[in-house]
């Protein structure tokens, strides 16, 4: 890749995909691939859903663009329908991740103005997080590898630790606005929020006047059984976060973000406020909207809820059989993790060279992020692969363990 037109900026595997179906991924060198990736959790129909192709390509031969000047009903539409299923009152469309915790941020700021709280302007995070590549959501995640070369940092965030309800309420103060944090980190090794933590940031909030941001742009979307995974803790009136983060999985592949807010926060941005040139346009909106009704028929969270504890069980056993390798299994639904004494990134490695596609994380994890779409037969069909790429690791040190 040294005569590479493009900025270096990814350590990519040498495979070119150009046809999708369903699970899998045709390379253009004839090669076939289970894809547990899912574009990093995106493609939640998996590929060329027949849906999402009929939805998008209807669009495109009536209207692509028109820009946030003129009235877009496929967003109103959209809008509807996550408020309908949600907490949420009103929703602001962008493009992707860190756009929609940029539009979080920036509400979360202009909230507490409103409130007549000009000093409430800063942020409490946590360690580990993942919250994009832009300036303000680097500073956000903190993480030394994603800051590193880029400072000065943005100013305005503090930090706490994930689960830790104590080190959360020690790093409030008068300057504080809100609190942000993925119920699953997806980026930090798919460490899962306990309910009691989330229900606890909750109380923290309402206690200090402080918003409650949540960064589901992973989780989001069905990927752990719930429409949305803070749904596993907040089950009861008034439990609710106050703003929420979406993208990957709502344009199903299209470049699409959401931010989703309720009580003051939902109507606190006038005309003028905030804005893009293409979020939500109509092409965006007819991808969404499908990917939603599919999302939302009947019967399929529960789907994915039960090929979510099948994958679970089966990769308990694999852990059971791959001891010395796999220490533990984590996550929620079809957002699972690997824990490792290995590198991941050999375990991507040993697992693509059997055509099996998994996405490496922090925290020495291995993240499995398949199509929410998939059954009973793609799981087996991965955890044959998986059983294999774990064997190749292991035959370096050790005897082959019995097959599970
Ligand atoms: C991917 C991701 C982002 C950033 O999304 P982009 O579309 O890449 O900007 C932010 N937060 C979480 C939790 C993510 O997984």
């Amino acid at each position: 890749m040294a005569d590479s037109a493009l900025m270096n900026t990814y350590a990519r595997l040498d495979v070119a995909f150009d046809r999708g179906e369903g699970a899998w991924l045709m390379a253009s060198d004839g090669r076939r691939f289970l894809d547990f990736a899912a574009g990093i959790g995106v493609n939640g129909l998996g590929h060329a859903h027949p849906a999402l192709v009929a939805a998008l390509t209807a669009q495109a031969g009536r209207l692509w663009h028109c820009s946030n000047n003129y009235r877009i009903p496929g967003q109103e539409a959209v809008a509807r329908t996550l408020t309908d299923h949600s907490f949420a009152q009103t929703v602001f469309f962008c493009n992707s991740g860190a756009e929609a915790l940029e539009a979080a941020l920036k509400l979360a700021r202009y909230t507490q103005k409103k409130r007549g709280q000009p000093e409430r302007w800063r942020t409490i995070t946590f360690e580990g997080a993942f919250h994009g590549r832009t300036l303000a959501t680097v500073t956000a995640g903190g993480q030394p590898k994603y800051v590193n070369g880029f400072e000065p940092l943005v100013d305005g965030f503090d930090r706490a630790r994930f689960n830790d309800l104590a080190s959360v309420e020690a790093a409030i103060g008068p300057q504080t606005a809100a609190i942000l944090l993925e119920p699953v980190m997806g980026e930090g090794g798919i460490r899962v929020a306990e309910a009691g933590f989330l229900r606890g940031l909750r109380t923290l909030c309402d206690r200090h006047g402080l918003l409650l941001l949540l960064d589901e742009v992973q989780t989001g979307i069905g990927r752990t059984g719930r429409l949305f995974a803070h749904e596993w803790a907040f089950d009861a009136p008034g439990l609710r976060p106050d703003i929420v983060a979406v993208a990957k999985g709502l344009g199903g592949g299209f470049p699409v973000g959401a931010c989703l807010a309720a009580g003051d926060a939902a109507h606190a941005f006038a005309p003028g406020a905030h804005g893009t040139t293409f979020g939500g346009n109509p092409l965006a909106m007819a991808v969404a909207g499908a990917v939603l009704e599919q999302v939302l028929a009947p019967g399929f969270l529960e789907q994915v809820r039960q090929t979510g504890a099948l994958l679970e069980r089966r990769l308990s056993n694999l852990q059971a059989a791959f001891p010395t390798l796999m220490t533990g299994v984590r996550g929620i639904g079809l957002m699972r993790g690997l824990h490792l004494t290995i590198p991941p990134a050999d375990l991507v490695r040993a697992a693509f060279a059997e055509g099996l596609l998994l996405v490496g994380a922090g925290d020495n994890v291995v993240r499995l992020l398949p199509p929410l779409i998939i059954g009973q037969t793609e799981v087996e069909a991965a955890m044959d692969k998986l059983f294999t790429a774990l064997s190749t690791l292991m035959r370096v040190t050790s005897p082959l363990p019995a097959r599970v």
